[in-house]
């Protein structure tokens, strides 16, 4: 039996158990607490911070390889174990450049990938810099941000955050605001040797900039579907990547695809896979890391909505009348993380519908049932 180290025990990791039973694979879990999503499906858990490289060691030893669910990594640290011989897939190179949204940027400008316009903050952002770079802009943390915890939208000159050390360079990347048309996602992988696939183009929906929900697929051109299948293509290529990885675009009026994001993971927007695709981007990473040939990422239904289950409430209900009407719903699939605590904005599970297609006998059309 393979034995997979995970570093992240939240519910990326949770929604690898199918997977891992039915190919034979051991998962081994490095997570900070007890009551995390994965603890409960591991068959071994390190039971420490995901930036705990001493316990990292510990999962190495337990461990044939070692994937991350969570990149909140100490790469630095990590690289030592790598030096000793840990394996690491993706490998600590390919997430080097990816860990810190301005080395992301960076590295995507470097590869001919369009991005967003961005600039560095120097110093301390004062009013003079955000005007010369232009309003509206986009202040984001370099790192440790995730549903736009750590992105500021700035209309006005006003509305810079207050003066402190977390307004310094290191900590910030300047960008301007797209006023995009809407935004795409779209996973891929890429294998040991080389092989690369790539999941259908899907919409994703944000308010407030939390993704509500993900649209498969997303009614978009084929001109744009090849440019976001051939950013994937080149990304992973260059990176010399292993394991599954989250791409998050933007898709301006005039139909340019603009690289927002790379998750080095699985990711939110690829959930939809469990339920419509031949292959889950959970079964994928398992694959692509334990050196199996890669599965199909074909779709086996017309479509699906992924719908994400966000906390609107700091509380410790568990939501059992809510969840049960929920999987009541025709073609739908709930998943309930099991974290004990609800938070505002907090992502506490997530439903998929799959939409069916079927032909009309008398008028023998094909007709789209939205669930
Ligand atoms: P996080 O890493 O926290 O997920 P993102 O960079 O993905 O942060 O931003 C979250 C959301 O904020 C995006 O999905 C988008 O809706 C909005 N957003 C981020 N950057 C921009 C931008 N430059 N222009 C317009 N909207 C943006």
């Amino acid at each position: 039996m393979k034995r997979v180290g995970v570093i992240g025990g939240g519910q990326l990791a949770w929604m690898m158990a199918p997977a891992a039973a039915r190919l034979e694979i051991a998962l081994i879990i490095q997570t900070p607490n007890a009551t995390d999503p994965a603890v409960s499906i591991a068959n071994e858990t390190v039971l420490a911070p995901v930036a705990d490289v001493a316990a990292t060691a510990e999962l190495a030893q337990r461990s044939d390889v070692i994937t991350f669910e969570n990149e909140f990594v100490d790469l630095p640290g990590l690289k030592q174990l790598e030096a000793q011989g840990v394996r690491f897939y993706p490998a600590l190179s390919a997430l080097q450049p990816l860990l810190d949204k301005w080395d992301q940027r960076s590295f995507l400008q470097h590869i001919g990938v369009p991005t967003p316009r961005f600039g560095a903050v120097q110093g301390d952002l004062t009013s003079e810099q955000l005007n010369a770079f232009g309003l509206p802009a986009v202040l984001k943390a370099r790192r440790l941000g995730y549903d736009g915890q750590g992105t500021i939208v700035l209309k006005h000159l006003t509305d810079l955050p207050p003066i402190g050390s977390a307004r310094t360079a290191e900590h910030w990347l300047l960008e301007e605001f797209v006023p995009f048309d809407c935004e795409l996602a779209m996973m891929a992988a890429r294998s040991i040797n080389g092989e690369m696939v790539t999941y259908p183009v899907v919409e994703t929906q944000q308010v407030n900039q939390v993704c509500q929900r993900v649209l498969v697929t997303a009614e978009v051109e084929p001109a744009v579907v090849e440019q976001m299948e051939s950013i994937a293509r080149l990304i992973l290529a260059q990176l010399n990547y292993v394991g599954v990885m989250g791409i998050e675009c933007f898709l301006t009026d005039d139909r340019q695809v603009l690289v927002n994001e790379l998750a080095p993971r699985t990711h939110n927007s690829g959930h939809y896979s469990l339920d419509a695709c031949v292959t889950s981007q959970f079964e994928q990473q398992l694959r692509a890391v334990c050196g199996l040939p890669l599965g199909s990422p074909a779709l086996i239904h017309a479509g699906a909505v992924m719908v994400n289950l966000l906390g609107y409430e700091a509380a410790t209900c568990d939501y059992a009348a809510q969840r049960h009407q929920l999987s009541q719903l025709p073609n739908a699939h709930l998943y309930w993380y099991g974290k004990t605590a609800a938070r505002p904005g907090r992502k506490l599970g997530h439903v998929t519908v799959q939409i069916h297609l079927f032909k009309s006998t008398s008028e023998n059309q094909q007709v789209r049932i939205k669930s």
